[in-house]
């Protein structure tokens, strides 16, 4: 075993002896931690690479997990004794002269992005919450609060810099490196770090109604009631979010109704009118948020003092059908009736769907452009005994959701990496459908020996 301090590295390196490797193997989630032997925090794309040779020079040769923000549900930018390459310290923004794009490095989250470009009265596509990472929502595709109008996170990128499994630094985008530039938009950590993303930057969108409207479990078919007349004429700036959730003191099965609605006060109260007139909330806290960056960082402090474990995952849907909502109630309030999983809830996305299903599935390995809507089963607990539990349930939601929609609808939707909740749930064909072939020609040509062998693992084509 080499000496990784005689590698040049500039950034900090964290082992099991240092005093801070406990905080440096921590995840969003207690169940995404795995051990490490060694945690590298770049701070150049010379780091970067320098990181992976050493990795590489090993013998066996270490395994390479690269971390982000920490928020996906599974392992996968944890390692078992391996080297981390956390780009926690490598996470600058710049906005360009032109204010056309936004150069974002691989380890920024979301809060960082939206805090810089707020400055400059833009706004990029990205996630909903703040502490979500940049890198991993890129490369699995990336829903957020403003698809409707412009499309998901990929859609929006226009070039990047990774570095590849022999540690070379390459800039990718439609004209150079195109395959690469194809693979890693959706095709998660598979074909290199991605160590910088530059993103179109638009004009802000101004404000939103935010908040939530809570009912009683017994509202339910009247919220979808008023639901499904919304959706028919849906303004492309509303995005609106069906909740189960249970609320203190009581704990009681409730319904939330989280909007999402851009325009002025008038506009957009107005577009949730019968939310508030057809069906009455018990509660609601609705406010008008000045911009994008607000908006993101609303829920922030109600889900960082979430539970130590939550599990995510997800699956997507073509209509909002009455039926099979009220069954996944029915499963949620019998699921969340013990003591330690009373805080997992179920998030049924409405947005518009128009631009995300517009382009073709074979423009990026991101495969789901079928017109979707998608829910959102997440598991927090505080119990290791809870965990499996936690994860069966959100496997029978997602796949008894995905057999509805087949049967309605003739065809199976793929998971997006993002919502899919680890390797061990979902297989490399569910998420990536017809992409695959594909996806190994890109993987024999960037990473013919599997150097990224964490998540969702391509095998390599055989020429
Ligand atoms: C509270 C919460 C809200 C969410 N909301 C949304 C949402 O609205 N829309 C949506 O699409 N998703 C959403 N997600 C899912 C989220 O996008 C994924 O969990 C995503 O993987 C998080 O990225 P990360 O960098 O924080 O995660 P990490 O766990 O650090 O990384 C996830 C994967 O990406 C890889 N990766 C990370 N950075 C890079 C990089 N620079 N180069 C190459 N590979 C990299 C990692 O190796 C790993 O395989 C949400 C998740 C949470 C916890």
């Amino acid at each position: 075993m080499s000496d990784i301090n005689t590698y040049g590295i500039q950034g900090s390196i964290v082992t099991p002896t240092s005093a801070d490797y406990e905080k440096a193997i921590a995840r969003n989630s207690a169940t995404s931690v795995l051990r490490a032997g060694y945690i590298v925090y770049p701070t150049s794309t010379n780091d970067i690479s320098l990181a992976v040779k050493f990795a590489l020079a090993q013998t066996p040769r270490l395994e390479i997990a690269i971390k982000g923000g920490g928020c996906h549900s599974s392992t996968n930018s944890s390692t078992e004794g391996g080297l981390v390459i956390d780009l926690s310290h490598y996470k600058a923004v710049k906005v360009s002269d032109d204010k056309a794009t936004v150069a974002i490095q691989g380890g920024a989250i979301w809060g960082d992005v939206y805090t810089e470009v707020e400055k400059y009265n833009l706004v990029v596509v990205g996630g909903n919450v703040w502490f979500v990472g940049v890198g991993g929502f890129i490369t699995g595709g990336g829903h957020s609060h403003l698809s409707g109008a412009l499309g998901l996170a990929i859609d929006n990128l226009v070039s990047a810099t990774v570095v590849l499994a022999d540690g070379r630094v390459v800039k990718c985008d439609r004209e150079v490196e195109p395959e690469l530039f194809w693979a890693i938009r959706g095709g998660g950590s598979q074909f290199g770090v991605v160590a910088e993303f530059v993103v179109k930057a638009h004009p802000a969108r101004g404000s939103a109604l935010v908040g939530a409207l809570a009912y009683p479990g017994t509202e339910l078919p009247n919220v979808l009631k008023v639901l499904k007349e919304h959706l028919q004429a849906q303004p492309v700036g509303s995005k609106l979010t069906l909740g189960f959730a249970r609320a203190p003191p009581h704990f009681y099965p409730g319904i939330m109704l989280l909007p999402y609605v851009e325009g002025s006060k008038e506009e957009s109260e107005a577009a949730i009118s019968g939310f508030r007139n057809e069906v009455k909330p018990v509660f609601e806290q609705i406010f008008h948020a000045p911009n994008f960056n607000i908006v993101s960082h609303g829920s922030d402090e109600f889900l960082s003092n979430s539970p130590p474990r939550s599990l995510i995952g997800g699956v997507g849907f073509k209509e909002m059908w009455e039926d099979v909502i009220g069954h996944v109630f029915g499963e949620w309030i019998a699921f969340t009736e013990n003591e330690d999983r009373k805080g997992c809830f179920v998030l049924w996305e409405f947005g518009v769907r128009d631009k995300v299903a517009s382009v073709p599935s074979t423009d990026a390995a991101f495969a789901l452009r079928e017109p979707h809507y998608y829910a959102v089963i997440t598991g927090r607990h505080t119990q290791p005994e809870s965990d499996q539990p936690t994860r069966d349930w959100i496997t029978k939601i997602v796949s008894y959701v995905s057999e509805e929609n087949k049967k309605r609808t003739g065809k199976l939707y793929q998971t997006p990496v993002n919502f899919a909740l680890g390797p061990d749930y979902a297989s490399v064909e569910d998420i990536f459908g017809d992409n695959v072939e594909r996806l190994r020609k890109a993987k024999a040509k960037y990473d013919p020996t599997k150097v990224w062998s964490r998540g969702w693992v391509i095998e390599p084509a055989s020429s």
